[in-house]
């Protein structure tokens, strides 16, 4: 065993989910890009938030909740020396990279579109980095863009440069795509937006458990993630925004804690972030998403991403040699996803043989139907690698591959 296949198989462990069967099979987890699995870490956090801190935050003024607030602000200031924000200010806790989106849409969209302006996002968006634009874009008379994907699922771009103009205000794009794994270069495609005086949204969801990401370097003004999909908590999620641009936006959600002063005729706002988290937030959600984000660190991006990158090679090496299948998404730059189809056999179909021999993927349209449109299928099975998967998951994928080809076809 490599050093690097010995020191994942000890973070295997820490995975409870991965000790069950499933059909009496053993478990290989390859739906990631849905959500990650929880280690042990994670789960006796939230355990110990629930069973010794529970309070409200913010409000109490008794010693649980100081507790509980310093914990929860203290999620906060991780997150931000996470994403390499300059202050903790810019964090805004929402319910996930969806939420995130609808805010920035909103709060954002609605006082600085105006009629005719141009959004401008890609074919590979997740339908949560779509419909909010259309939304307001519909509200206010602007138009929403979408630059080209090439055969080999990376970003067209030329067809990106050519559709930014004066007329663009926002440029919202992925950093990953979760169905091509093909990785943007968040850098060069901020610069160029900026260049026409847009400002840029990045849609984090698939890249924070892959990579280190600085905000500060990639110069975006904002940035989303959920921490579902960064082995953390459903319902928690980040909005990264720029100090200054957030101070100049109005709140999405009214209600309490995001108060100044309230009168039956009148209420001013408190400051960024509260002003953007109405109502008592999901303080497990942020306390578990700290816990999460010490996993990744102890383990280190880089050999995250060294392992990763080895699974995908070997798992695209040994795809390619089924007869029939299809690969969709080849990008040199490209996260560890994998989709594909059997030729002539349904991806839902292929989906559940998998599923009954242990092989966990997702088949579908993965919430991206004008990407599946662009390829002209109506969806793909895919496969998608994390920290706790190994070799003998591959050889189980690989295996009821074979097995569906022989059913189906
Ligand atoms: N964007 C991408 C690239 C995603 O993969 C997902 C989830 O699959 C989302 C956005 C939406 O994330 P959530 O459902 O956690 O809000």
């Amino acid at each position: 065993m490599s050093n690097i296949d010995k020191i994942f198989a000890s973070v295997r462990n820490e995975f409870p989910a991965l000790t069950q069967k499933v059909h009496g099979k053993k478990l290989a987890y390859l739906d990631s890009a849905a959500t990650t699995l929880k280690p042990q870490s994670v789960i006796d956090r939230i355990t110990q938030f629930y069973s010794f801190e529970t309070s409200n935050v913010h409000r109490g003024a008794h010693y649980l909740g100081d507790v509980a607030t310093q914990a929860f602000e203290s999620a906060r200031h991780k997150v931000a020396e996470f994403l390499g924000a300059r202050q903790t200010e810019e964090i805004i806790f929402v319910r996930g990279t969806t939420e995130g989106v609808n805010l920035v849409a909103n709060s954002w969209g609605g006082t600085h579109l105006k009629e005719g302006d141009e959004i401008l996002i890609t074919e590979m968006e997740h339908h949560g980095n779509i419909v909010p634009w259309q939304m307001v874009a519909e509200r206010i008379g602007a138009k929403v863009l979408a630059a080209k994907i090439l055969d080999n699922g990376e970003l067209d771009l030329e067809d990106f440069k050519a559709k930014l103009s004066k007329k663009t205000k926002m440029v919202a794009f992925t950093a990953c795509s979760n169905v091509l794994g093909t990785n943007t270069d968040m850098t060069l495609l901020t610069k160029l937006a900026h260049e026409v005086g847009a400002k840029v949204l990045i849609d984090g969801a698939q890249i924070v458990s892959q990579t280190k990401v600085d905000v500060k370097a990639i110069d975006c003004d904002f940035f989303v993630f959920s921490a579902h999909k960064l082995f953390g908590p459903f319902g928690q999620g980040v909005v990264y925004g720029k100090r200054e641009i957030l101070d100049g936006m109005s709140p999405y959600q009214g209600g309490g804690s995001m108060i100044a002063k309230v009168t039956v005729e009148k209420t001013t706002y408190n400051d960024v972030p509260f002003r953007f988290e109405a109502g008592t937030p999901h303080v497990e959600g942020a306390v578990g998403l700290h816990a999460a984000i010490d996993f990744v660190e102890r383990i280190g991006f880089e050999n995250i991403h060294s392992y990763e990158m080895e699974l995908l090679k070997e798992a695209t090496a040994k795809l390619q040699a089924i007869p029939d299948l299809r690969i969709f998404g080849t990008a040199p730059n490209k996260g560890p996803i994998i989709s594909f189809n059997l030729k002539g056999a349904h991806h839902s179909d292929v989906g559940q043989i998998l599923d009954q021999e242990g092989v966990a993927v997702r088949a579908g349209h993965h919430c991206t139907q004008p990407l599946m449109a662009r390829f002209g299928i109506p969806g793909t099975v895919r496969a998608s690698f994390s920290v706790y998967n190994n070799h003998e998951d591959i050889d189980a994928l690989v295996k009821a591959v074979v097995k569906a080809r022989e059913m189906l076809l």
